[in-house]
């Protein structure tokens, strides 16, 4: 019989996501927060063009993706790197800092892809529980030990939509030691409206054991293309570069990236339908008497408790795909106009 790491006894085997059809043969993906758009026809060509040319390896430097992103937010280039979708990025984090006893901390209930990445990478989790669906920076920088390596603070916060804000994350940095990386979660970055919510980078400008964690899944609509980058000093973005997979970040992805970023006017277009969008979705459910969040990303998040999976069986039944976490609550991503209504009408027929 093979041996396995014991770790791998304590976590979940993957699940996939079930694609839901009501009664009429409808169905909306409500559940993994992308972009309801297709992708622009500029980004599609840029990719048939790259078809042409894959019997050959991928840059494994991503060399001109590095130096487009490297002028795009005005960084110096060794302070980028890439990562086949950000959650892999997360996971070289990890691998980079793991090592037995090493602590990594996050909020709870957060990106659900923390705790299994540091169950792999063999480090303790921390997990600080939030306080009205919102990162507890005071408990989280209370719960710092000499152990603690990383710290995810994950802003605007997966599944809950909720912020923190410049004052308060300032004042978070302050008190953590200069030892422990900070990666700052910024996926749904696009779509913050909140001017008192920081770019992450200003921290990162200001302190060398910040770095920013960006993808392409979500506002530039390439989930199915697997690219994410963090931004950090050297030598965070060098160890991140250490631990990447060799030749992870494929040639379409890196030829779709360096298209989307000429192309960002009109993504950017696109991420302001979609808010638009949430605040309708948001006024609506409160309207019905439903308690909201503020969401500042691409999905509303709703705390049902033990109804959780009811609800999310209604929605199923309408052809709407939510993402239900038992005896938690449900996060509905924003889709188009159409799905939106759907939804909206399985949520009042859910509160009747
Ligand atoms: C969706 C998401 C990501 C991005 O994942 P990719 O691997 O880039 O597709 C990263 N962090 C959070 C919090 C997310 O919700």
């Amino acid at each position: 019989m093979p041996r396995f790491r014991a770790i791998l006894d304590t976590m979940p085997a993957y699940k996939p996501g079930k694609t839901v059809v009501s009664a009429e043969g409808r169905s909306f993906k409500l559940s993994s927060n992308e972009s309801p758009y297709e992708p622009l026809p500029s980004v599609v060509e840029a990719i048939a063009k790259a078809a042409t040319q894959i019997n050959r390896y991928p840059d494994p430097g991503s060399v001109k993706l590095t130096e487009a992103l490297a002028a795009r937010f005005g960084v110096p280039y060794d302070h980028v790197a890439l990562g086949g979708g950000s959650v892999a990025v997360a996971q070289q984090v990890l691998e980079a800092v793991g090592e037995p006893g090493a602590e990594v901390m996050y909020a709870w209930r957060s990106f659900e892809a923390y705790p299994t990445l540091a169950s792999l990478a063999g480090v303790v989790s921390v997990e600080v529980p939030l306080v009205d669906e919102t990162h507890d920076l005071d408990a989280m920088a209370d719960a710092v030990t000499p152990e603690t390596r990383l710290i995810f603070v994950c802003n605007p916060n997966n599944p809950t939509g909720t912020v923190n804000r410049s004052a308060e994350l300032r004042g978070f940095l302050d008190r953590v030691p200069e030892n422990v990386l900070v990666v700052l979660d910024e996926a749904y970055r696009e779509y913050v409206r909140d001017v008192d919510v920081p770019d992450g980078l200003t921290f990162y400008r200001e302190r060398p054991n910040v770095a920013v964690l960006r993808t392409f899944s979500k506002a530039y609509g390439l989930a199915g293309l697997r690219v994410g980058y963090l931004i950090g000093h050297a030598p965070v973005a060098a160890a991140v570069r250490k631990t990447l997979l060799p030749f992870a970040v494929n040639h379409l992805a890196q030829t779709a990236a360096l298209a989307s970023l000429d192309a960002e006017d009109e993504l950017l277009e696109r991420v302001e339908s979609v808010v638009k969008e949430r605040t309708r979705v948001r006024e609506t459910l409160i309207a019905q008497g439903w308690t909201v969040p503020p969401t500042e990303a691409n999905f509303v998040w709703l705390r049902l408790g033990d109804r959780t999976m009811e609800f999310a069986d209604l929605c199923a039944e309408s052809g709407v795909a939510v993402r239900p976490f038992a005896g938690e609550g449900a996060r509905i991503s924003i889709g188009d106009v159409e799905a939106n209504d759907t939804f909206l009408a399985a949520a009042e027929a859910f509160r009747r």
